[in-house]
């Protein structure tokens, strides 16, 4: 194990100093403690005597007792021999294990009537679905000192060290990071809820932000869209530049329309009475708004409406700058993570920020970018505008019709036992072996969605995993059918990396992103396991393409997101004013940069600052174009693996046959578990996480669409 490094007795410092462990009495204790335990258990020990005391002391506040107190706890719970450390290993495993196995089976059944299509939904479902009963699990072990005595005797460490050492730990340090971790915050509760609130604040405000469509009028004062029709930004208003494409060119004045109201919101020139309203008429172009004439809804009409151009008053960036407010209330309590930056990247991602960048900049720098930017433009017939970062024209058309396809799962899958029933048939038929199939086909069951489906894992080994999917009153839709296997991939994950793995404090994969690469991987073969024709080269050709122009549209959006995070962090001050001027100069940035060169256009801001995401959603953005280049690698190994399986003369006494592969693949995959990203990804595909995989299958696919 590590010694503490320099950056974790800063960090640990600065949580004394703010909750008084550092007084000089408790400095005195800490160096008395370090001795006698020394003495005691051998000189030998101290590194790991001084690192267990301070990591304790870092996290020890005025209400847990004076330095008396703490040195009783230091000598109680120090585990001085490796037998005694061994079995509070095995202990913490065990009960943790126990713990999130079976809050996460009360919390299903809370939300059993709100998750499952099982008729009326009351208030107080609500209630219970709401209700999270490991909430204070962390506080509970910090009053009863349980945490100070995994703290005192298991490493808590950085993301740095984890990269720098972990590719030479045992799995066991794994483990004992792993466990570590749990207990590296400490969180006060009112902190959480400030938390909370924003995030609630801002979600709200995000939900309200619906464009009447109808009410858009140009030049001429012409309605462009239909009655009716409301659009949430800004995922309503992106999709509808997306579905305008197969208008062709009737479609250009409607996306360019919605580009210009793009535009006011990120600049927040936008009327603040147009938000939510259809009572007045609103041309974006000009910024001009009248009292409508068309009645097109039953929402009530706002009370004392003044009908003038007057913009919204920077509400979208006052939003954003509350959740930073709120969130860097939890810096002081998270000394391994001090900023909203580290939870995000070094925590929730486990991939350093600057990596994250730079893989984000190769895919927008890649030479392959005006390639697929020159077909795009020759398939659009015309130049590019800047919205065509939306470009809806790779996506392949199927052979069958979604009503032949419906037909054939409705017969298929009448309810959600037949597909419970058909999961062993399923998995033989992706390539896993029959034992396995079984094996993982009596760990999975199925129950009908309320909503459109989700894979509900278990987290102890006696429980199963739930998959949940919608189930019509005549049977299963294509729709709910693609996503029971999507789901169904998430499954086999969650069975095999909590089941089939050397220690469930290592349960689980890396991040989001890579269960859902492991989950497409079975989506991909929808069509091929209802016996119909797999996806030829040219389709499979047009999906990369697909993938690589969303990776390279979303690159952007993230880039601006982890700017800004930047820059609220560097201007604690700073009102939402100056969060406007400096969010616009960094859109313009971003865009100049990577789009401009290829657009012709300069100074665009709406393309890459219109994501709801930024505003709500605390730096979640570069998780998607993070989760395209995972899946990229996970598919490239698949293949890789089933060629090299296919080889004439390649099967070796004991390998797997070539029909395993897939599974097997799967299976080595998910059993490394949660470590860090790069080791995972290196065990499964022999690199680490980066770009190459979607580059390689663009350049492939730029070869077959012309
Ligand atoms: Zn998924």
């Amino acid at each position: 194990m590590p010694l503490i490094t320099a950056a974790l007795v800063a960090a640990l410092t600065l949580g004394q100093a703010a909750e008084g462990g550092s007084s000089d009495a408790m400095k005195q204790t800490i160096t008395a403690l370090e001795n006698e335990l020394a003495q005691k258990y051998g000189e030998a020990e101290r590194p790991r005597i001084e690192q267990g005391i301070r990591q304790a002391a870092g996290f020890w506040r005025k209400e847990d007792g004076d330095e008396k107190a703490f040195a009783e706890v230091v000598r109680t719970y120090f585990a001085g021999d490796s037998v005694a450390r061994n079995a509070f290993f095995s202990r913490m495993e065990k009960c943790l294990e126990s713990l999130d196995g079976h809050m996460n089976e009360i919390a299903r059944d809370f939300r059993w009537q709100t998750d499952l299509d099982l008729g009326d939904v009351y208030p107080f479902d609500e209630v219970l679905a709401g209700y999270d009963p490991s909430a204070h699990f962390v506080d509970d072990s910090f009053q009863n000192k349980l945490a100070f005595a995994v703290l005192l005797n298991f490493p808590v460490t950085t993301l740095k060290e984890r990269l720098e050492q972990g590719p030479a730990w045992t799995r066991r340090q794994w483990a004992e990071a792993r466990l570590a971790e749990r207990f590296d915050k400490r969180v006060p509760a009112e902190v959480n809820l400030a938390i909370t609130e924003a995030r609630a604040e801002a979600d709200r405000y995000i939900s309200d932000y619906n464009i009447w469509a109808r009410h858009l009028v140009d030049a001429k004062g012409t309605r462009l869209f239909p009655p009716k029709m409301k659009l949430l930004s800004h995922w309503n208003l992106r999709d509808q530049i997306r579905a305008d494409y197969s208008e062709g060119k009737d479609g250009l004045p409607k996306q360019r329309q919605i580009a210009a109201v793009m535009d006011r919101i990120v600049t927040q020139t936008i009327p603040l009475v147009v938000v939510d309203n259809p009572y007045v008429d609103w041309d974006p172009v000009a910024n001009t708004v009248k009292t409508s004439l068309e009645r097109d809804s039953d929402k009530p009409a706002p009370t004392d409406m003044k009908v003038a151009n007057t913009p919204e008053p920077d509400t979208r960036y006052l939003m954003l700058l509350k959740t930073y407010q709120a969130a860097r209330k939890e810096d002081r309590y998270s000394p391994t993570a001090p900023t909203l930056m580290a939870r995000r990247f070094d925590e929730d991602r486990q991939i350093p920020e600057e990596r994250v960048k730079a893989m984000l900049v190769e895919v927008l720098t890649s030479p392959l970018a005006p390639r697929v930017a020159a077909l795009v433009e020759s398939r659009l017939g015309r130049p590019l505008e800047p919205f065509d970062v939306w470009y809806a024209g790779f996506r392949p058309r199927g052979q069958y019709t979604e009503e032949q396809l419906d037909a054939i799962v409705k017969k298929k899958y009448p309810t959600a036992e037949a597909f419970q029933d058909d999961i062993p048939n399923i998995l033989v038929k992706l390539g896993f072996s029959k034992d396995r199939a079984d094996y993982l086909g009596s760990r999975i069951l199925v129950d009908p969605a309320r909503g459109s489906g989700h894979a509900a894992g278990a987290s102890r080994r006696g429980d199963k995993a739930h998959l949940r999917t919608r189930v019509e009153k005549d049977g299963m839709n294509f729709k709910g059918y693609n996503i029971a296997v999507h789901e169904l991939g998430h499954n086999v994950e969650q069975t095999f990396s909590l089941n089939d793995i050397d220690s469930t404090l290592l349960r689980g994969v890396p991040n989001t992103a890579f269960t859902e690469a492991l989950a497409f991987v079975f989506q991909a073969h929808d069509l091929e396991l209802l016996g119909l024709a797999a996806p030829d080269a040219q389709s499979q050709a047009l999906r990369a393409l697909n993938d690589y122009w969303a990776t390279f549209e979303i690159a952007g959006p993230a880039l601006v997101d982890m700017a800004v995070w930047r820059w609220m962090y560097d201007h604690p001050n700073a009102n939402a004013a100056d969060l406007k001027t400096a969010t616009l100069q960094i859109c313009k940035d971003v865009w100049n940069t990577y789009y401009a060169p290829i657009f012709k256009k300069k100074d665009v801001v709406y393309t890459v600052g219109i994501y709801s995401h930024m505003i709500n959603a605390f730096l979640y953005l570069p998780d998607y174009p993070l989760g395209h280049l995972i899946a990229f690698q996970i598919e490239q190994q698949i293949q890789k693996a089933s060629a090299a399986a296919a080889k004439p003369g390649a099967a070796k006494p004991g390998a797997p046959a070539p029909g395993d592969i897939l599974g097997r693949e799967f299976e080595r995959m998910a059993k490394a578990g949660n470590v860090a990203p790069d080791i995972w990804m290196t065990n499964a595909t022999g690199s680490p996480v980066g770009a190459q995989a979607l580059l390689a299958a663009t350049e492939k696919a730029l070869a077959v669409v012309k």
